[in-house]
């Protein structure tokens, strides 16, 4: 079978199973199975043997059942480096790189006046956000916490393959860290509204409830890391966090109750507020 011709009837199976982005899945998937470029097999006349076409469909048969692309590939990239997912683990997004990029600034800044600031990464996961900061910060001493044994182990996992020298550590939020403070702590904790979380996009519901579900009004992580936050700063910290849609006001007023002197709010590429920073005094 050539490429493009497997290419187009396959994009089409996916458009009919409601797949978003069904042409840039079926390269993707293809270009998985062969390891040539997906462009280069959308455009031109690779011959695909029997044995890569049958493991084609087998990927084109989870997807067509809505598994996520990234879980799939085995990997996405986030802030321009690979990382792991696998079922177990949320996908890192897009627009959670602003928190890092915000992140890995603030705590520039800092080094230049505390030689080794310390930074908390609440909820890894994948480990993007922590192990983007270190990497690009390597003066900083990142500790990255998750309650998920599944998340924590392709944390272990991308830490090691992208030589990020963090400390992991399993518990839920600062419970690991007990009696220790941060000079930056982050967190994209679960943020979805509870009802919500039975009516997601059909991927989405493939991916870790406990990684989504913030509770009834989703602000369930926010009011406790609003309250224990100030207890694991160190003086003039900050704190960094994603937030859900909807969720400005609640949670600035959570991090203003909780002791914060100054707390903003940043706009993700769509325009949705996405990100808060407090500073504490
Ligand atoms: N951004 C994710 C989504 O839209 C939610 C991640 C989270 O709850 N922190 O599916």
């Amino acid at each position: 079978m050539i490429s493009r011709e497997l290419l187009r009837a396959a994009a089409r199976e996916l458009e009919a199973a409601g797949v978003p982005d069904p042409a840039y899945d079926a390269g993707q998937l293809l270009a998985k199975v062969t390891g040539m470029p997906a462009l280069e097999l959308r455009a031109g006349f690779a011959e695909i043997s029997a044995e890569q076409e049958a493991s084609f469909r087998a990927l084109m048969d989870r997807r067509k059942a809505r598994e996520p692309l990234q879980y799939l590939l085995g990997d996405t990239v986030f802030l321009g480096r690979s990382f792991q997912v696998r079922p177990g683990v949320l996908i890192p997004r897009p627009e959670t790189e602003m928190l890092a990029e915000s992140a890995i600034r603030w705590a520039r800044e800092r080094s230049l006046r505390v030689p080794h600031p310390e930074v908390l990464d609440l909820c890894c996961g994948s480990g993007c956000i922590g192990i983007s900061v270190q990497l690009q910060c390597p003066q900083i001493r990142c500790t990255m916490t998750d309650l998920s044994p599944e998340a924590l182990a392709v944390t272990r996992e991308n830490a090691e393959r992208l030589q990020a020298a963090c400390e992991i550590l399993s518990g839920d939020l600062f419970e690991p860290a007990a009696g220790r403070t941060f000079d930056l702590i982050l967190s994209n904790p679960p943020y979805i509204p509870g009802a919500e979380c039975d009516a997601l996009q059909a991927e989405v519901m493939r991916e870790p409830r406990m990684a989504l579900d913030g509770g009834a009004d989703g602000l369930d992580f926010y009011r406790r890391i609003a309250a224990e936050a100030p207890g694991h700063l160190k003086p003039g910290g900050c704190l960094m966090l994603e937030i859900g849609y909807g969720e400005r006001e609640a949670v600035e007023t959570l991090l203003r109750q909780g002791g914060a002197v100054s707390v903003r709010t940043e706009k993700d590429f769509s325009g949705i507020p996405r990100m808060t920073v407090a500073t504490y005094p």
